[in-house]
C-alpha cells in the first residue's frame, strides 16, 4: 500500500508538492475554498516564477501559460535616473494565482489527488498528523499551524519592512522590452510594474512595496475598487512619472473588482520540521520560509523547497519518516534560504554603498545590466553580489 501524505494547503507549495509526489505516494490536499470560490476572489500575489521554477513545473507536468506574456527583462530606475535594461536568459511568468491554482487544482483532481475542503484550525491540525504517515504544512504567510521554532540568525525583524500595495490594471501602455520594471524612491520605497495573465487577459500589475507611515504609504482604509484605483493613479502622477505617460485616461481600471490587495509581512524564518506526538511533520514554502515580497522569491523558493522536500520523501521512501529525514530536507535547502532571505532583508535597508557604485556604472554596460536581471532568477548571484566576504 502506498505511504499516505498530506498537504495542509493548496497554495504555490502545497499544487507543486501534489505534482511531484502523486505518483509514488498516496497524497491528499486540505484546502479551505474551492476552485470555484479561489477563481471569484481576490488577488493574492504577483506571482512572477523565473527560469528555475517554471522548468519545475514543465518537469512536473503542470499546466502550461503559452498565452502569458513572456518577462524577458528587468528594468531598473533609482529616482528618476533609469540605471539598466538587464536581459534574462529565461522568460519568466506571472499568471494571476486565482486562475494558476484552480486549473492546477482542477487538473490534479482529476489525476487521483483527493481534495478535502475546510480550514484546518490549531487545535485539530494534530488529528490528521495520527491520520496520516506525513503531515506537510503549506498554510503559507496565514500558517503556520505547528510550533516550527524560528532561526534567530535569519530573523531579524518583528514588524513589516514595507506595506504591499497591489492592483491588476488595464489601460497601461507595457514597456518595451516587456518586463518587470523596478523604480526605488529612497526613503520612500518601491514601485514594481510587473506584465501579468488574467482571466480577463493579459493586465500590467502596479505593486507599490511602501515605506510605512512615508509619502508612498497613503492607501490606509481604502477598501474598493474604484476608490483605490484612483489614488493609484494620483500616486503615479506624482512620483512615478514613467509610469504616468503611458497610462489612457479612458480606460485606467482594475481588471475586476478583486483586482486589488493591501497586506504587509513580517518575516520570519522557521526550522522546517518538527516533532508531535513522535510523528515528523514539515513544512515548506511561506509556513516556513517568509520573506518580504520586495525581490519576488516567495513563489520560487517555495518551488526550490518543494522540490527538495519531494526528493528527501522519495529518498527516504522505504525508511522511517523520523526527525533525521526532517533534518535531511532542512539541510539541503538551507543555503538557498539563507540566500534568499539575507538578499531580501538587504533589499528593505538602504543599499549597501558598493552595491549603489555598481549599480550606477551599469549604464551604457549591458553584461551588467544582465547581471542584475540575473539576480532574480539566480538569487545565490545576488548574495554573492551583496555579500562578497560571506562564508558559504
Ligand atoms: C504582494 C505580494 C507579492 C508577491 N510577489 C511575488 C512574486 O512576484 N514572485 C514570487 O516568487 N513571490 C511573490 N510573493 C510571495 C508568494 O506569493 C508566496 O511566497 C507564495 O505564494 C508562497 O506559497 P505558499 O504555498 O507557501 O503559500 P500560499 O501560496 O499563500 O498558499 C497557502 C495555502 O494554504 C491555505 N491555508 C492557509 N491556512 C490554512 C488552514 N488553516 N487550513 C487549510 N488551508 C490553509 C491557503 O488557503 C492557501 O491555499 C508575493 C507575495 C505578496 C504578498
Amino acid at each position: 500500500m502506498k505511504k499516505r501524505i498530506c498537504m495542509i494547503g493548496s497554495g504555490t507549495a502545497g499544487l507543486q508538492l501534489a505534482y511531484a509526489l502523486k505518483d509514488d505516494f498516496a497524497v491528499t490536499v486540505v484546502q479551505p475554498r474551492s476552485a470555484e470560490e479561489i477563481r471569484q476572489g481576490r488577488i493574492m500575489s504577483t506571482q512572477v516564477h523565473f527560469g528555475e521554477a517554471r522548468n519545475r513545473e514543465i518537469r512536473y507536468g503542470m499546466p502550461q501559460w503559452p498565452d502569458s506574456p513572456p518577462i524577458v527583462s528587468v528594468h531598473l530606475t533609482i529616482g528618476d535616473q533609469k540605471l539598466l535594461t538587464g536581459m534574462l536568459k529565461e522568460a519568466a511568468v506571472s499568471v494571476d494565482q486565482r486562475l494558476y491554482w484552480t486549473a492546477c487544482m482542477e487538473d490534479l483532481e482529476a489525476k487521483g489527488v483527493t481534495f478535502r475542503w475546510g480550514r484546518i484550525p490549531k487545535e485539530k491540525a494534530g488529528d490528521l498528523v495520527r491520520e496520516f504517515d506525513l503531515v506537510i504544512d503549506c498554510t503559507g504567510k496565514q500558517g503556520p499551524l505547528f510550533p516550527f521554532q524560528p532561526v534567530p540568525e535569519l530573523t531579524r525583524f518583528d514588524a513589516p519592512r514595507r506595506k504591499c500595495i497591489v492592483g491588476y490594471f488595464v489601460g497601461v501602455k507595457p514597456l518595451e522590452p516587456l518586463g518587470v520594471s523596478a523604480t526605488i524612491i529612497p526613503e520612500m520605497g518601491e514601485m514594481f510594474e510587473i506584465p501579468a495573465l488574467t482571466e480577463y487577459g493579459p493586465v500590467t500589475i502596479l505593486f507599490i512595496e511602501a515605506i510605512p507611515d512615508r509619502e508612498l504609504d497613503v492607501f490606509k482604509g481604502i477598501k474598493e475598487g474604484e476608490a483605490f484605483a484612483g489614488k493609484m493613479k494620483e500616486v503615479v502622477q506624482r512620483f512615478f512619472p514613467g509610469i504616468a505617460e503611458r497610462i489612457d485616461e479612458q480606460t485606467f481600471a482594475l481588471c475586476d473588482e478583486n483586482a486589488f490587495l493591501q497586506t504587509a509581512v513580517t518575516p520570519v524564518i522557521r526550522k522546517p520540521y518538527t516533532m508531535r506526538d513522535g510523528r515528523l511533520v514539515v513544512a515548506c514554502g511561506d509556513s516556513a520560509f517568509l520573506n518580504d515580497p520586495i525581490t519576488g522569491q516567495g513563489c520560487n523558493l517555495a518551488s526550490y523547497c518543494a522540490e527538495q522536500l519531494a526528493d528527501t520523501i522519495r529518498e527516504h521512501a522505504r525508511s522511517a519518516w523520523d526527525e533525521a529525514m526532517g533534518e535531511d530536507y532542512w539541510q539541503r535547502v538551507r543555503g538557498r534560504v539563507r540566500e534568499v532571505t539575507e538578499w531580501t532583508n538587504a533589499m528593505t535597508q538602504p543599499l549597501p554603498q558598493h552595491v549603489v557604485q555598481f549599480l550606477l556604472g551599469t549604464p551604457g554596460d549591458q553584461q551588467k545590466a544582465d547581471q542584475v536581471a540575473g539576480w532574480f532568477a539566480h538569487p545565490d548571484t545576488a548574495h554573492r553580489s551583496f555579500f562578497p566576504d560571506a562564508t558559504p
